[in-house]
């Protein structure tokens, strides 16, 4: 392998742009060539390629985003636009390439390598933590640090009203984010995806917390339906049956996916960069780079987007403690 291409695909994450420079100048150190491919896969069937050298990195280890942006390419699920694209890259030199993004970017990645033999490598980047092969995707743990310290600050309105507030973060599939945070911030409730409360059994939490002496209470909700409502309908339920409490909806929404990310990113994604260009000069292709028990490791990756990471079932059981 002479020359390695990266992109960054399907939703931005913080660290993305630390990885970007994790798989440059790792293949500078080895002497190998590396090229930077715009767009994600639209900029690959566009030809809008750059190369990178070790200097064409420099300051962005802090930068939330992608430098090399991201975008969702419909032509490259069509096996004309992923003929252009395997036509551009040889046309380049290009003999091997790391996809940076989430489930969606690792199939397409997976239907390319099928294709074409084209050796490819994954890196987990998205804020929802819900990758399978993987405990920490890039971007988690700084969504997590941000959405804590927006909770923080509707703690404070909360507590000097009287408030319960719903706070609707993100994670429509997996409750990583709503679950973690929530205990870091000491929400009331945490509702997820993947476990029915209950509407009854939410009042009752209320009401407990109430007579308990609280005056003020949030509860976390991961975004999409819960309980067949959305967390607007909640408000009105609740509001419905406990008039007593006065509830404002909070959602965060995309500022969860910004900022510069958390010193745990940068350092998974200088070592996920690492093994994931080191694994293709071993001659490794179509696995996920992921990190489990503090282990860089390699999932294949028809399993990496067949699954998730699970949810730890026990911080359920923590945070129904910690809300005594
Ligand atoms: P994410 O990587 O964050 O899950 P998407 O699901 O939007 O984001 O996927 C990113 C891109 O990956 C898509 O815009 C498309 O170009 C490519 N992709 C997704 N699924 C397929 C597929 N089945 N075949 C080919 N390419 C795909």
């Amino acid at each position: 392998i002479k020359k390695i291409g990266v992109l960054t695909s399907g939703g931005d994450a913080p660290g993305m742009n630390a990885a970007i420079r994790s798989v440059v100048r790792t293949c500078a150190f080895h002497n190998v060539e590396c090229v930077g491919i715009y767009r994600g896969y639209q900029g690959m069937i566009e030809g809008d390629f750059k190369e990178m050298g070790p200097r064409s990195v420099n300051n962005i280890v802090n930068k939330g985003g992608t430098i090399l942006k991201s975008a969702r390419s419909k032509e490259f699920k069509t096996k004309e636009g992923r003929q252009t694209a395997h036509k551009n890259l040889v046309a380049a030199g290009v003999d091997a390439l790391v996809v940076i993004g989430g489930d969606g970017s690792f199939t397409g990645a997976e239907v390319f390598n099928e294709e074409f033999g084209f050796p490819v490598m994954g890196i987990p980047g998205t804020i929802d933590n819900d990758i399978y092969g993987t405990s920490h995707t890039l971007g988690y743990d700084t969504a997590l640090n941000t959405v804590v310290d927006c909770i923080d600050k509707i703690r404070d309105t909360a507590s000097s009203h009287n408030r319960l507030f719903f706070v609707e973060v993100m994670g429509r599939d997996a409750g990583h984010i709503a679950l973690n945070a929530g205990i870091g911030a000491g929400a009331e409730e945490i509702l997820i995806p993947e476990e029915d409360l209950g509407l009854d059994r939410l009042l009752e939490s209320l009401q407990k917390s109430k007579a308990s002496g609280k005056s003020s209470s949030i509860v976390v909700v991961a975004e999409g339906d819960k309980m067949g409502k959305n967390v607007f309908e909640l408000k009105d339920y609740i509001e419905q049956h406990l008039p007593e409490y006065d509830i404002r909806v909070s959602v965060l929404g995309h500022m969860q996916r910004g900022g510069s990310p958390s010193c745990f990113d940068r350092v998974l994604a200088s070592r996920l960069g690492v093994k994931a260009v080191e694994s293709l000069l071993e001659g490794k292709s179509n696995f996920m780079v992921g990190i489990l028990q503090d282990e860089v490791t390699l999932t294949p990756l028809e399993q990496a987007i067949k699954g998730h990471y699970p949810i730890d079932m026990e911080l359920l059981r923590v945070s129904d403690i910690m809300s005594t």
